[in-house]
């Protein structure tokens, strides 16, 4: 079955479905994207999605190319023509194509693209948790805009794969833990608080993040939103990244420092369970 995208209001095979090469995106990162998840055929928080794409889309002054109710039809149809049950939707929207000129041009129109694939579980991975190494956070101080811009991201990203690791934990300057490079990073303390860091400028509102925390009050888990250092997250009791594509996943080691006796914490699994609940819309 060759695999099908939407480019700009056609479905097309993936062979032909390209874009121009002055396409701002390319040529400047001049753009968003969204990640959502697919589960049995359904997408997972599919508004609050919509919410922060309108949010990335404002902050960067580019005009929503459709309508939610038809950026949702669109959805549905990728996801029907690639037989999609359990993996993702990608969305990108970029500010379109233009002689190349680093002000914004007058008259491109924003361009889309849509696809989607089925992901192999990670369900094994959540029952083993995962290790994750420190990195300099290197990216820019617009962290909430979810820009195509992921250089900093990638780089980190390959460091943790080359070191065996799952993920990477970028550090600021002052030493506090912002984010992983595609997941929210949260530690569970000696007391039995969730702590992950708020949101503001310096990480992405992650649309996982958001369904954790109401999960965690309707469990009567303590939340306090702070940053952390990287000493306190090795010294702490638990800790986990969430994520469209990692849901709740508990981590075990970081960097040298075994989590938990190198073992998923309870606090964190009871998460996950509710998450896999709240994601199956059951
Ligand atoms: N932070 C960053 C930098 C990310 O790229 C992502 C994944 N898009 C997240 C956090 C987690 O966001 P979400 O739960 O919406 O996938």
């Amino acid at each position: 079955m060759s695999r099908i995208a939407y480019v700009n209001g056609q479905y097309l095979p993936h062979r032909e479905a390209a874009v121009h090469f002055e396409d701002r995106g390319y040529q400047f990162s001049d753009g968003v994207y969204e990640v959502v998840a697919v589960r049995d055929g359904q997408l997972v928080d599919l508004e609050p999605h919509f919410e922060r794409l309108e949010y990335s889309l404002g902050e960067l002054g580019i005009d929503a190319p459709v309508s939610r109710k038809v950026l949702s039809m669109i959805f549905d149809e990728v996801i029907k023509r690639n037989r999609v049950t359990n993996g993702i939707i990608y969305l990108q929207i970029t500010r379109g194509v233009a002689p190349r000129d680093h002000g914004f041009p007058k008259a491109a129109r924003p361009a889309m693209v849509v696809s989607a694939r089925n992901m192999p579980s990670k369900d094994h991975l959540r029952q083993s948790g995962v290790a994750v190494i420190t990195v300099p956070d290197q990216r820019w101080k617009r962290r909430d805009i979810k820009t195509v811009s992921l250089l900093p991201n990638i780089m980190a990203k390959q460091q943790a794969v080359e070191a065996g690791a799952y993920e990477a934990l970028q550090v600021d300057d002052d030493g506090t833990v912002t984010e992983g490079t595609a997941t929210n990073a949260w530690i569970v303390t000696d007391k039995g608080e969730l702590v992950t860091r708020k949101t503001d400028h310096s990480i992405l509102s992650g649309i996982t993040r958001l369904a954790a925390k109401a999960l965690a009050a309707s469990a009567q888990l303590k939340l306090v939103e702070r940053p952390f250092t990287v000493e306190e997250a090795k010294s702490a009791r638990e800790a986990f990244l969430t994520s469209t594509t990692s849901n709740v996943m508990p981590i075990i080691r970081i960097d040298d420092v075994e989590i938990n006796g190198g073992e998923p914490g309870p606090i964190t699994m009871r998460l996950g369970e509710l998450y896999e609940t709240h994601a199956a819309g059951v």
